[in-house]
């Protein structure tokens, strides 16, 4: 308990704390998301990042030197998961390795029962329940975070899959507030996944990332890539599914491109 509250203590000094300018410039160089929110959620989103930046560890991996920008990037993007939610700030992550560019893994994959695969293969993020880690290619990350409407996001969708382990299973089901909101995301969820699985497999276009299909721990990272991204589109095809990831992000998405579009 007395470890809690200094915890909090803590973080709350590092959210009042000043944002020095020349981070701040970084983000909104690199994370063009950052200026589509609000004045309000811009600052909120900056507390959560010095909260991020104290207490993550970054580590370059393929001879990369982490520097602010990197660190910026990436911390940036994460806390936007976390607006507006009572946060613990994806609690079973200590560490992030960047990797230059996509980053090659020895990987066995089974295809059949007794037939295996092994192989090379190129990944541009990963994360694990137990790792304790997250790995992103820079270059994928700061690609992913210029575009911010194509609906394809690495950062986000890493940190989504932290978020699917707060509650210890890595089932595409987070941390959600109410029984009764967990039997609709389940049942809504569901449903989606399997239109997800049956367009997959004939080839009808969709909205979402048809990696999603993989199983629901990927449909929830994909979904939220989509959530972010793709907001407008999603809303309108999948208006059940934006509906759960609204209430559980407490975010709507929809409401931060229509700010810009004023602005311009
Ligand atoms: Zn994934």
């Amino acid at each position: 308990m007395m470890f809690g509250l200094l915890k909090q203590r803590r973080r709350l000094r590092l959210r009042a704390q000043p944002f020095p300018g020349d981070w701040m410039r970084m983000i909104e160089r690199n994370v063009p998301f950052f200026r589509r929110l609000s004045a309000n959620d811009q600052a909120e989103l900056l507390g959560h990042t010095q909260v991020f930046l104290a207490e993550k560890r970054f580590e370059g991996c393929g001879g990369l030197a982490i520097t602010d920008e990197i660190r910026m990037t990436i911390a940036a993007q994460a806390c936007l998961l976390l607006l507006h939610r009572k946060t613990d700030y994806f609690p079973r992550l200590l560490t992030i390795l960047v990797y230059p560019s996509a980053y090659m893994v020895e990987e066995r994959r089974q295809i059949e029962d007794h037939v295996w695969e092994e192989g090379t293969m190129t990944r541009l993020g990963e994360t694990g329940r137990r790792m304790g880690s997250l790995v992103l290619s820079w270059e994928a990350a700061k690609s992913g975070a210029a575009d911010p409407s194509d609906g394809k996001n690495v950062i986000l969708h890493e940190f989504a899959h932290q978020l699917d382990y707060e509650n210890y299973a890595a089932d595409g089901v987070p941390e959600l507030a109410t029984r009764e909101q967990q039997l609709s995301w389940r049942e809504v969820m569901r449903a989606e996944f399997a239109s997800l699985r049956a367009a997959d497999e004939t080839g009808i276009p969709t909205l979402l990332d048809t990696y999603g299909a993989t199983d629901s721990a990927e449909f929830f990272a994909v979904a939220t890539e989509a959530f972010f991204e793709r907001p407008h589109a999603l809303c309108t095809r999948h208006p059940k599914m934006y509906a759960e990831l609204q209430r559980y992000f407490h975010q709507n998405p929809v409401e931060y491109l229509d700010e810009k579009i004023k602005a311009n």
